[in-house]
């Protein structure tokens, strides 16, 4: 039998129009959610995620801003512009589209977004929280990765789940959060000898790497949930994730598309932190 697809568009959709009444709730209040989108150079891909983000928050009722500097910006200036935002009391969450030019500091430049406004969840702060099990703004991908296993009834407590990938953004936040769920949580990287051996134990298996088709049919364990995080164009311009889905589908028990998986959920998220700022800003409680 198939795997059962696990629809991200429409989960992402439909998490979007539940922030319909907090939006309200803070229109009420004279507020409009913000959003500011720092982009830096010409990365055609880079340009694409931005893209969505706007058009998310224009479909939600989230105002956004682009902030679009050249390639060569010096990292003083681009320093000086979040420091305006940060200030900006329209401005409640900004996000600096990855990844920056090598002449800038990325660690430097994330440390400067006020933590308040880290919608994005990379500040050292949000992350610490993270760690901490403590309230923050938590990243978009391994957020939306949480709400679509939740969504498609996963259990997670006492399960194996496995990551491949230990990236900051998406790996390392989502061990953590899968952790506090209490599933057993192996993360996989380059170095890992025997990939397939460890992703077959997998009850939940989620590759996060960023190479088309890493994941075959003989790495997943017959019934398991694959969550397919990559994004790669393939050399014919169509997108393809991680997994090679058409023969993990024969294998797996649920299994998320590339696209319409992952990333509407992640920019879903996204729109959920920008929202939850907004009622930071106002006195809010964090919960
Ligand atoms: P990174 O490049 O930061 O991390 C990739 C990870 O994969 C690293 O930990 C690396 O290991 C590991 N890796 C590389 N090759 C192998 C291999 N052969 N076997 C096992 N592990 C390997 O990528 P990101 O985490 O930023 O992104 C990963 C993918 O997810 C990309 O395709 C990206 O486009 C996509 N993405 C999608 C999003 C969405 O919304 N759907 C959002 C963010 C990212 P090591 O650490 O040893 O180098």
């Amino acid at each position: 039998m198939l795997a059962k697809i696990i629809d991200g568009k429409s989960l992402a959709a439909s998490v979007r129009a539940t922030q319909k009444s907090a939006i309200d709730a803070l229109a009420a209040r004279g507020v409009r959610p913000g959003l500011a989108a720092i982009l830096v150079g010409n990365d055609p891909a880079s340009h694409v995620y931005v893209r969505n983000k706007a058009r998310a928050c224009e479909e939600t009722g989230v105002r956004s801003e682009l902030h679009a500097f050249p390639d060569d910006i010096a990292e003083t200036a681009l320093l000086g512009r979040l420091a305006r935002l940060n200030a900006d009391p329209l401005v409640h969450g900004i996000v600096v589209q990855l990844p920056l030019p090598r002449h800038l500091d990325s660690f430097r430049v994330l440390a400067a977004v006020s933590p308040m406004k880290d919608v994005d969840g990379f500040h050292a702060v949000n992350l610490g929280a993270l760690l901490q099990g403590r309230p923050g703004f938590v990243p978009g991908t391994p957020a939306g990765v949480m709400r679509l296993l939740e969504h498609a009834g996963v259990p997670l407590a006492g399960k194996n789940a496995t990551i491949v990938g230990r990236s900051t953004i998406v790996g390392k936040p989502l061990a953590l959060l899968l952790l506090q769920k209490d599933a057993t949580v192996t993360i996989c990287h380059s170095k890992t000898p025997d990939l397939a051996t460890i992703a077959n134990q997998a009850d939940i298996l989620i590759a996060a790497v960023g190479r088309a088709k890493l994941i075959t049919a003989g790495m997943v364990k017959p019934g398991a949930c694959v969550i397919d995080v990559g994004i790669n164009r393939l050399a014919d311009g169509r997108l393809a994730g991680d997994v090679d889905f058409e023969s993990v589908r024969a294998v797996a028990g649920s299994i998320t598309p590339v696209p319409g998986g992952v990333g509407p959920m992640t920019v879903a998220m996204l729109i959920v932190n920008t929202v939850r700022a907004a009622e930071l800003s106002i006195g809010k409680p964090v919960e």
